[in-house]
């Protein structure tokens, strides 16, 4: 099917796509790597007037070490956050979330900026930068600003993002001693989490667990902390009888979705498991 016609604008610095972001607020869209809006566009899910192409723009590509965090630009693709050495040292969660979205062809061409930005409820980055506490640096009209990832993402397909401001980076605490992991249940056909559990943990001596932050995607309509289960752990023993408890309650409180993949019943089952495997396994890898 072909997309309904639109005005194409090359944006040659981040100034310049603000400026046409300010003047095409309504129907303005930035096109990073095209794998999502592309497709919403062809099924005219999506109608923009001006699709303003970001993908010359190298000063939002890569990965930088900073003092206590690390910042991956917007454009950097799923492939180079799988493979990047920074990304695999202070923030292995990503790496390996990187690893497992859609297919080379998608890994080479989607941006994790757009990845956010769009907050499929089934994509696998946000269980991810939920658990690891991110935060999205924006641009717009009023300068920068900074987003805790817990005010990101605020329904389906929504995020807190001004139609005027573009992400340019994405900055990631590091964490020494921390265990982590990212389970998922893929659609077979999209590759898309029907489930996605990333969980970050870190212990005390004697096995305590000190700390942990569990996110969840795919299990209702945008991506979430697991709070009930990161408070029935912290501070106790991360045994697997007190894993299997905490982790029945990750559905607690929330809407879980249903559709041909996966009925109620079973994603409420399948998130309650990923994330019991994804915890045993984190805390695994967890050093005290
Ligand atoms: C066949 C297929 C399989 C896929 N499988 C998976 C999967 O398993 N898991 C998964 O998580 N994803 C999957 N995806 C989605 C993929 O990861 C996309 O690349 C990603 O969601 C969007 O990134 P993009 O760079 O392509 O963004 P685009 O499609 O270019 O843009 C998406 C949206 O974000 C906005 N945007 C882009 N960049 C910025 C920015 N810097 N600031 C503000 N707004 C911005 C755009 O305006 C648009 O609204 C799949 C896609 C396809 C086509």
């Amino acid at each position: 099917m072909h997309p309904y016609p639109f005005a194409y604008h090359r944006a040659s610095s981040i100034d310049d796509a603000l400026q046409l972001l300010a003047a095409h607020p309504d129907d303005g869209k930035l096109l990073a790597g095209g794998h999502s809006l592309l497709p919403v566009m062809k099924l005219r899910l999506a109608q923009p007037g001006h699709i303003i192409d970001i993908t010359g723009l190298d000063e939002l590509r890569g990965v930088q070490q900073l003092d206590g965090a690390i910042q991956i630009g917007a454009l950097t693709t799923h492939h180079e956050v799988a493979t990047d050495p920074i990304v695999r040292e202070h923030a292995g969660l990503l790496a390996q979330i990187a690893h497992v979205v859609g297919d080379q062809q998608v890994r080479h061409r989607g941006t994790i900026g757009g990845a956010l930005a769009h907050a499929d409820p089934a994509a696998d980055y946000p269980a991810g930068v939920l658990a690891l506490d991110a935060e999205v640096i924006v641009r717009g009209p009023d300068g920068e600003r900074v987003i805790p990832i817990g005010e990101f993402f605020v329904g389906f397909l929504t995020t807190s993002l001004d139609p005027r401001e573009l992400i340019t980076a994405i900055r990631i605490p590091a964490r020494a001693g921390t265990g982590f992991r990212y389970e998922k249940m893929a659609n077979p056909a999209s590759g898309y989490a029907i489930v996605g559990v990333a969980v970050v943990v870190s212990t005390a001596s004697g096995g305590t667990i000190d700390d942990i932050r569990v996110g969840i995607t795919g299990a209702t309509d945008t991506a979430f902390r697991a709070t009930a289960v990161e408070d029935a752990l912290r501070g106790g023993p991360g045994d697997l009888e007190t894993v299997k408890a905490a982790a029945s309650k990750a559905t607690d409180g929330i809407d879980v979705l249903g559709d041909i993949h996966a009925p109620v019943d079973y994603r409420t089952r399948v998130t309650q498991n990923l994330t019991r495997r994804a915890i045993l396994t984190a805390l695994d890898r967890a050093s005290a």
